[in-house]
């Protein structure tokens, strides 16, 4: 769809739509990409209705949510985190869906654990193999959900997952059934709720394929230009 004539209000609205036509009456959370997006823009959003905001950068995010930018939202983590800036999102971001190793998870339950609280987050899982991207191996899922029973400020969510660009679709029902199959065992500290699938691409074609939280950005925001 050509949105560039749409303001950002009638974007989030046709968005709504297109989601709720895929999703049949099932519930599916909108998560508005926002990185490299000013403050003001993201105020607007959130005006508009937008609820769950994701970001990429942990800098970006601490100065945006300083600005006031978040207010009336949840923010989640959705790109790479570094151990040392694991300080700076937990307790304030509502979900951190990018953990893709036990040493990250490890450390963002020792931080929540001396904030007495409870992070909820999510495994990112790295279905292409792709060397580019982030995320675990789908072999090593197990491991990283068994663990999470000995790390008790951590709550696992789901999974999150950027197949492919290129052929996405295909990617889409390996997840869901990674998503079901881990559903169906009990892990402790785990609750596999969320399945957080599909961009501005593809959201439809995910949400149609069992994703239940979609993460789309440009579509919303409008193209990103990288200094
Ligand atoms: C940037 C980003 C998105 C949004 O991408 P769009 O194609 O702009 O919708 C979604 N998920 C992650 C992890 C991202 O980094």
């Amino acid at each position: 769809m050509n949105m560039e004539n749409y303001s950002i209000e009638e974007r989030i609205a046709l968005v709504r739509e297109d989601i709720a036509r895929a999703a049949d009456g099932r519930d599916v959370t909108l998560v508005g990409v926002s990185k490299t997006k000013p403050a003001e823009l993201v105020r607007r959003a959130v005006a508009a209705g937008l609820t769950v905001l994701g970001e990429n950068y942990v800098q970006e995010f601490r100065e945006k949510a300083e600005a006031g930018a978040y207010e009336g939202a949840e923010v989640h983590i959705i790109g790479h985190l570094q151990k040392n800036k694991v300080k700076y999102v937990v307790g304030k971001a509502a979900l951190i869906q990018s953990v893709d190793s036990i040493a990250l998870l490890a450390e963002i339950g020792k931080r929540a654990a001396s904030l007495g609280i409870v992070q909820d987050v999510l495994a990112e899982v790295n279905i292409g193999g792709e060397d580019s991207k982030s995320g675990l191996d789908p072999a090593a899922l197990p491991e990283l959900l068994g663990a999470a029973g000995t790390v008790p400020g951590v709550r696992v969510r789901g999974l999150m997952a950027i197949p492919p660009a290129e052929g996405s679709a295909a990617y889409f029902p390996r997840l869901y059934h990674l998503f079901i199959d881990n559903k169906a065992k009990k892990y402790d500290n785990v609750s596999m709720d969320f399945l957080s699938m599909g961009m501005s691409e593809d959201y439809e074609a995910a949400i149609c394929e069992g994703a239940n939280m979609v993460r789309v950005g440009s579509l919303i925001f409008g193209p990103r230009r990288y200094l």
